[in-house]
C-alpha cells in the first residue's frame, strides 16, 4: 500500500512532463529546463544516501544519482547544440546520442555482483566504485569533451557576438562544474580519507554552473528572446492592436494605440467609447449591437476621428477562439487617412483628366465641323451655294471613266442666261447676282438627288446627270427651261419681279470608244467644247431653247 504513494508521485510527474512537454515555449526553454531539473536530482539523491540507514534505499538514490548523471550529460549535449545554433544530427544519429548514457545507466541499476559501486560497512555512504564505474564514467565525460569541442567551435567561428558572449558564459559554468567533480573524483574516489567522505563537492560545482547559467539566461534574455521580439512587433506594428479576454478586460494594448485610447491593461472595455459621438446614430447602434449580440462574428467599421486632424480609422473585430470556444477578441485599429487621402487625390485628379478629355473632344468636335466647312467651302461656289468648277471637273473625271468602263449613259446639260448683261446694265451687279441665285434655287427644286449641279462661270452652269439617255435629260432640260421662264424672280432691291429665260445645251453619250481613251482630262475637255457648241446653236436658234447632240 505505501507504493500507491509513489504511483501517485509518478502519475504527477508524468502530468508535469505532459503540460511541460506541450505548452509552447521554446525547445531552448524546454531543453534548459530539462537540464535544471536534471541538475537538482544530483545533491537530491546525494542528500538521500546520507539520511537514511537503510543500505538497499542508499543504493537506490546511488543508482538514482547515476541514472540522472547519464541524463544530465545528454541533456547538456542538447543544450549546447541549441545555444551553439550547431545543427541537430540527422534523426537516426541523434538517436545514438542518448545510447552511452543509457548503458552506464542500465550499469548502475543492475550494478552485477557489485561491479558498478560496492559498499563500505555495509552501507553506500562510504562506497568504492568498481570496473564497470570506471568503464561508464569515461563516456559520460564523452559528453563533456563533445559539448567544449562544439563550444570551442562556436568561439573561433563568425557566429554572432552575442551568440558567442552566451556560449562563453556557459563555458564557465560547465569548466567550474568540471572543476569540481574532478575535485570529488580526487578526494573521495582516487585518494579517499579513510573513514571519511568530503560530501557537496560535485553538487557545489552543479550550483556554480547553474549560476552561471542562470547570470548569463538573465543577462543576454536567452529564453526571452521570442517574447521580446513578439513584443516589439506589436509594438512597432502602425496598427492599433487591443487584445480583450472574454470577460471584456484589455489583457494587450500596444503603443500605437496608447496615445488615443486612454485605456491600460486591466481596465475593462466598452466597445461604445471607441465609437464617435458624431457617428450615425444607425451606424453606431449597428455596429455595437453586433459586437454585443453576435461575439462570435467577425465585425468592422470605418469611423471617423476628430482629433487634431481628421482621421479615417478603420476598426475590425474578430473572436480569438481556442478549442471551438471564444477566449477573448482582438480589436485592430487602421489608420486609412492617408489612403483616403490618395483615393481623394486621385479621383480628383481623375476628374480634371475627365475635364481635360472632354474639352479635347469637343475641341476635337469642333475641328472636325470647321474641317467639313473648309471641305465643303472648297468645293462649293461662294455666291450661289451650288459646286464649283473644281469640284465638278474632279467628279466628272471619276464619273466620266466609270460611266465608259461600265458603257453607262450619261447626260451634261450647259445652262446660261439670256441676256444677261442687260440685267446687269438696267439693274446693277447686285441684281445680276440675285437673279444668278434665284435661277439656281429654282434649277435644284428640280433636280434628283444624284444630278451634280456646278456654276461653270458667270451665269453659266453646268448639270451633269448621271445614268440619263438623251430623251431624259431632254425631259429634264425642258422643265427647267419652262420652269425658268414661267417664274418670276423676285428681287428685294427692285419692286418688281424679273423673268428670264436661259437656253440648254444638252450633250447626251450613249456610246464609248472600244479603248479608253489615255486621258480623261482631254475627254472632259472634248465634252465641254461639245456642250458648248450646242449652247451656242441654242442661242443662235433664238435662245430659251434647248438644242442637243448626242454622241
Ligand atoms: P447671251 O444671251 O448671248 O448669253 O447674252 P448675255 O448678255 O447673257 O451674254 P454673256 O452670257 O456673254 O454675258 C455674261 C455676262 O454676265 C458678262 C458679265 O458682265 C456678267 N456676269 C458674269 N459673272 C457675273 C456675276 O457673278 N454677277 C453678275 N451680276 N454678272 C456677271
Ligand atoms: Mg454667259
Ligand atoms: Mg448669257
Amino acid at each position: 500500500m505505501a507504493w500507491i504513494d509513489f504511483v501517485v508521485f509518478l502519475l504527477l510527474f508524468a502530468l508535469l512532463v505532459y503540460v511541460f512537454a506541450s505548452v509552447s515555449i521554446t525547445k531552448l526553454h524546454k531543453a534548459y529546463l530539462t537540464f535544471h531539473f536534471f541538475m537538482m536530482f544530483w545533491p537530491f539523491c546525494q542528500f538521500a544516501i546520507k539520511v537514511t540507514e537503510n543500505p538497499k534505499v542508499q543504493l537506490f538514490y546511488v543508482m538514482l544519482a547515476f541514472v540522472d548523471l547519464g541524463l544530465l550529460a545528454v541533456g547538456w549535449l542538447f543544450f549546447t547544440f541549441l545555444l551553439t545554433r550547431d545543427s541537430l544530427p540527422s534523426k537516426k544519429k541523434s538517436f545514438l546520442i542518448p545510447l552511452p548514457a543509457l548503458l552506464g545507466a542500465i550499469a548502475a541499476i543492475c550494478n552485477p555482483n557489485s561491479l558498478f559501486v560496492e559498499p563500505v560497512n555495509g552501507g553506500y555512504y562510504e562506497r568504492i566504485y568498481g570496473p564497470i564505474f570506471w568503464i561508464t564514467a569515461p563516456l559520460l565525460l564523452g559528453y563533456g569533451i563533445v559539448s567544449l569541442y562544439m563550444i570551442y567551435k562556436t568561439l573561433v567561428s563568425d557566429n554572432a557576438p552575442r551568440i558567442k558572449k552566451q556560449v562563453k558564459q556557459v563555458l564557465r559554468g560547465i569548466m567550474v562544474m568540471i572543476i569540481f567533480i574532478c575535485a570529488d573524483i580526487l578526494v573521495n574516489v582516487v585518494f579517499p580519507l579513510p573513514q571519511k567522505v568530503t560530501p557537496g563537492l560535485t553538487s557545489l560545482g552543479i550550483l556554480f554552473s547553474a549560476v552561471f547559467f542562470v547570470i548569463a539566461i538573465h543577462r543576454d534574455k536567452v529564453l526571452d528572446l521570442l517574447s521580446i521580439a513578439h513584443q516589439d512587433i506589436i509594438n512597432t506594428i502602425t496598427n492599433g492592436i487591443l487584445v480583450l479576454d472574454d470577460n471584456e478586460t484589455i489583457i494587450e494594448i500596444n503603443r500605437s494605440l496608447s496615445p488615443f485610447l486612454d485605456l491600460k491593461i486591466g481596465d475593462r472595455f466598452d466597445i461604445s467609447m471607441i465609437i464617435p459621438q458624431h457617428e450615425s446614430v444607425d451606424k453606431k447602434e449597428k455596429f455595437i449591437n453586433t459586437y454585443r449580440e453576435n461575439p462570435l462574428n467577425r465585425i468592422e467599421v470605418d469611423v471617423l476621428y476628430l482629433f487634431n486632424e481628421p482621421c479615417f480609422v478603420y476598426i475590425h473585430v474578430s473572436p480569438i477562439m481556442v478549442s471551438g470556444t471564444r477566449a477573448g477578441r482582438i480589436i485592430t485599429f487602421q489608420d486609412m487617412t492617408e489612403i483616403r487621402r490618395l483615393i481623394d487625390e486621385t479621383t480628383l485628379q481623375n476628374e480634371i483628366l475627365q475635364e481635360r478629355n472632354q474639352s479635347l473632344i469637343s475641341i476635337q468636335q469642333e475641328l472636325h465641323l470647321t474641317n467639313q466647312k473648309l471641305q465643303e467651302m472648297a468645293v462649293t461656289d461662294g455666291l450661289t451655294g451650288c459646286y464649283n468648277r473644281h469640284y465638278l471637273t474632279q467628279q466628272l473625271e471619276r464619273e466620266v471613266n466609270k460611266n465608259m468602263e461600265y458603257q453607262i449613259p450619261f447626260s451634261i446639260l450647259l445652262l446660261d442666261i439670256d441676256f444677261f448683261k442687260l440685267i446687269n446694265d438696267n439693274y446693277g451687279h447686285m441684281v445680276g447676282d440675285e437673279v444668278i441665285c434665284g435661277t439656281v434655287s429654282m434649277i435644284k427644286q428640280i433636280l434628283r438627288p444624284s444630278d451634280i449641279l456646278a456654276r461653270f462661270g458667270g451665269e453659266e452652269f453646268i448639270i451633269y446627270l448621271p445614268n440619263t439617255t438623251s430623251s431624259e435629260a431632254n425631259q429634264l432640260a425642258e422643265q427647267i427651261l419652262n420652269t425658268v421662264e414661267s417664274n418670276a424672280i423676285k428681287v428685294p432691291h427692285i419692286i418688281q419681279s424679273l423673268s428670264i429665260t436661259i437656253s440648254i445645251g444638252l450633250l447626251s453619250i450613249h456610246q464609248f470608244p472600244e479603248e479608253n481613251p489615255l486621258n480623261s482630262r482631254d475627254t472632259l475637255n472634248d465634252m465641254f467644247q461639245s456642250v458648248d457648241q450646242v449652247l451656242y446653236q441654242a442661242k443662235r436658234g433664238g435662245r430659251n431653247r434647248i438644242a442637243s447632240v448626242i454622241i
